[in-house]
């Protein structure tokens, strides 16, 4: 705030409403008022930081007790039948209940694990030249199991070499291909990645396409956001994070990623990230 009728009464006043500085026109000077406004800018943005971790962990919190509601009722039921058959002698079920109670217990630990990757995901980490053909590889490691499970085909053209950080890297292309596996009622998944020069030529848009059944047109916006799914646990299971943790890697490597899709037409997941070569060579131009 800025005035000419400069008391201390004033000052206390404007900054209860929400002024974050008082500076006085008597004094005022170039170095002052630059000072005002750089504090400002600062308070306001650590401000906007704090109100949107607070509604990130607000989010967290519902999700925790809402998720892990449902496994922790089940067990509860299974170990109770547990408990009254053995008593009564009965051991005909105990082989079944005791795999369902593991079942349940997985669903809570992969709830845990996903909502850890999501609120501690590095941000203080060095970005250095990362090879996409590599990542891939790792991710298809990763992904054994389930392409050997479903049969599935992980197609893909050369890839360039990036400037990021490895392990976030994998998750991001880990989760998009993953949901390309599990999106998909074909007989067959098929998951191609490929990867193009941006308009500006600083850039790579990588592209992850599968035959899946896709997602609704007026969706491709919402699936991104934290804990937001189309589908419920019964028939596709997840936590809704998936696609938010993703956002979250390429956003943080000034990137950005989106979808292309229409339901039961396969979907096509895109993102960018800086050429390795051309981030170096800036590094050196500044040094
Ligand atoms: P999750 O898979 O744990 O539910 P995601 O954040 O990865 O969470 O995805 C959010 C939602 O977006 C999913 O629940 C699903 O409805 C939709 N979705 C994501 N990827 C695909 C895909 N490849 N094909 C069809 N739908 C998808």
């Amino acid at each position: 705030m800025l005035t000419g009728q400069g008391s201390e009464d004033v000052a206390v006043a404007a900054m209860k409403v929400g002024a974050s500085d008082y500076v006085i026109k008597d004094t005022i000077s170039a170095v002052g008022l630059h000072r005002a406004i750089n504090n400002a800018v600062d308070k306001t943005k650590l401000q906007q930081k704090f109100d949107s971790q607070q509604e990130e962990q607000e989010l967290f919190l519902r999700t925790l007790l809402h998720d892990a509601r449902a496994p922790l009722r089940h067990i509860s039921t299974f170990s109770e039948l547990l408990d009254a058959d053995v008593k009564a002698g009965d051991h005909s079920n105990i082989v079944e209940y005791c795999s369902d109670l593991k079942i349940e217990t997985k669903r809570i630990q992969g709830l845990l694990d996903t909502l850890a990757a999501y609120a501690f995901s590095e941000s203080d980490v060095t970005f250095e030249p990362i090879c996409m053909a590599d990542v891939l590889q790792s991710v298809t490691a990763n992904l054994s199991l389930r392409i050997a499970e479903r049969q599935a085909v992980v197609r893909h053209d050369s890839l360039p070499s990036v400037r990021g950080h490895g392990p976030q890297l994998i998750q991001l292309l880990q989760n998009l291909v993953g949901n390309g596996i599990k999106y998909c009622d074909a007989d067959q998944p098929v998951i191609e990645i490929t990867a193009s020069a941006s308009d500006d030529n600083r850039h790579h848009v990588f592209k992850v396409q599968d035959n899946g059944i896709g997602i609704p047109t007026d969706r491709l916006a919402y699936v991104f956001q934290p804990f937001k799914r189309l589908w419920s646990q019964d028939v596709y299971e997840g936590t809704g994070l998936g696609l938010a943790i993703c956002q979250k890697i390429v956003k943080r490597h000034g990137g950005r990623i989106w979808c292309e899709s229409q339901t039961g037409q396969g979907s096509e997941f895109f993102f960018t990230l800086e050429d390795a070569d051309i981030a170096e060579d800036s590094k050196l131009l500044v040094s």
